[in-house]
C-alpha cells in the first residue's frame, strides 16, 4: 500500500461527499495503491452513515467509529494505529485543507523525506481571535521548547511509515502529534498553502477545546513553566526576606512600627498570588502525569470494517 489518508470527523455531515469526490480524484490522479481512513469522533449528526455508505461501495474506504468523542488528535492517533500505508496524509474533514495539495505533499515526498507538512500563509475565514491567539500560541510553545516545532502548522502533512512506527511508540496521552513529529527528527520540509475557508458546519474546536490542546502541546515539550515558577519563588523570597529585615530594624531600632497594614496586606496579596499560580502550573503537570500513571486505553472503538482492529487504544 502505498499512500493512506486519516480523516477525523466530528459533525461533518455536510462535508464528506464534497471531500470524499475531492480526495478521490487528486488520489486517482496519483496512481498510487490508497486506502482512506475516516475516523468518526463521537459524531452526533449522520457522519457516521455517510461514511458507512462510502465504505458499502469501496472496500478500500475504513472507518473507525468511536465509542464517544474523544478530540481530534485521538482520533488520527486512532488512524495512524490502523494505517498500513508507506505514507500518510492527514487532512481535515471541513475542506479547510485543500485535498489538491496532497499532489504537491506527495511529490515532495518521493524526494527523500519522512515529513512534508503544509505551512499555512493565511487562513481564511477564521475569526480574528482564533487568529491572534493562534499566532502567539504556536510563537510561545516555539520559545520555551528545545524541539523545533514550525510555526503556523496544523496537523495537514504526509509522513513516512518509519515516522507512524515511532509516534506509535509514543504512549502518551496527551498527544500533541506536530510536536511529536518534530521531536522524531530525520528529513523534514514544509510547502505552503492558503488555508481555505472551512466548507460548511462549524467547528469542533472549541476554545476550551484549544486551551487544553495548547496546555498540552506546552507541557509536552517544554518545562519552561516549572522553572520560572521556580525562579519567581526565589525572587519573592528574596524580596521577603528584605522586607522581613526591614520590619524587624523598624520594630527594634527605629520603633516606628504602628502603622504597616499597606505593605502586609501588599506581601500577602502578593505571595499568595505567586503560590496560587505556582500550584496551579504544578497541578497542570501532575493532573497529566496523573493521566498518564492511569494508563486508561486512549481510545474505544464502537465499531470497525477494519479486519483485526484492536478495541481500543492501549
Ligand atoms: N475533529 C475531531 N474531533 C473533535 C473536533 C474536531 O475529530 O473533537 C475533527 C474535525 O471533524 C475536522 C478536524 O478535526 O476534521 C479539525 O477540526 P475543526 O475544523 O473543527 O477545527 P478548526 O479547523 O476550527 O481548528
Ligand atoms: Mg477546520
Amino acid at each position: 500500500m502505498d499512500l493512506s489518508v486519516i480523516i477525523p470527523i466530528y459533525n461533518e455531515e455536510l462535508n464528506i461527499s464534497l471531500l470524499h469526490s475531492r480526495l478521490k480524484k487528486v488520489i486517482d490522479s496519483l496512481n498510487v495503491s490508497w486506502e482512506f481512513i475516516f475516523i468518526n469522533d463521537g459524531s452526533k449528526d449522520n457522519s457516521l452513515i455517510l461514511i458507512k455508505e462510502l465504505a458499502k461501495n469501496d472496500q478500500r474506504i475504513k472507518y473507525i467509529s468511536f465509542s464517544r468523542n474523544f478530540g481530534h488528535q485521538v482520533a488520527v492517533t486512532a488512524g495512524l494505529d490502523a494505517c498500513v500505508g508507506d505514507s500518510v496524509v492527514i487532512i481535515d474533514a471541513d475542506l479547510q485543507d485543500p485535498p489538491e495539495l496532497i499532489t504537491d505533499l506527495y511529490n515532495k515526498f518521493r524526494e527523500g523525506y519522512d515529513v512534508v507538512y503544509a505551512r499555512r500563509k493565511a487562513r481564511k475565514g477564521e475569526s480574528i481571535m482564533k487568529k491572534i491567539t493562534a499566532k502567539i500560541f504556536y510563537r510561545i510553545l516555539k520559545s520555551i521548547t528545545s524541539v523545533n516545532i514550525p510555526v503556523d502548522t496544523g496537523d495537514f502533512r504526509i509522513i513516512s511509515r518509519k515516522i507512524v512506527d515511532i509516534l506509535k511508540q509514543m504512549p502518551e496521552k496527551h498527544k500533541y502529534l506536530r510536536g511529536q513529529i518534530s521531536w522524531a527528527g530525520y528529513n523534514q520540509t514544509f510547502i505552503e498553502y492558503n488555508r481555505d475557508e472551512r466548507n460548511a458546519g462549524k467547528t469542533g474546536y472549541t476554545y476550551k477545546k484549544m486551551m487544553s490542546f495548547a496546555m498540552d502541546g506546552v507541557t509536552s515539550f517544554s518545562n519552561f513553566p516549572l522553572k520560572i515558577v521556580t525562579y519567581a519563588g526565589f525572587l519573592v523570597s528574596l524580596v521577603a526576606f528584605i522586607m522581613i529585615v526591614y520590619a524587624l530594624y523598624s520594630r527594634f531600632i527605629t520603633k516606628d512600627y504602628v502603622q504597616g497594614w499597606t505593605s502586609l496586606m501588599i506581601s500577602v496579596l502578593f505571595i499568595g498570588g505567586i503560590q496560587l499560580i505556582s500550584i496551579g502550573i504544578i497541578g497542570q503537570y501532575l493532573s497529566r502525569i496523573n493521566d498518564n500513571v492511569r494508563n486508561r486505553p486512549l481510545y474505544i472503538i464502537g465499531e470497525t470494517n477494519i479486519n483485526n482492529e484492536k478495541k481500543s487504544g492501549e
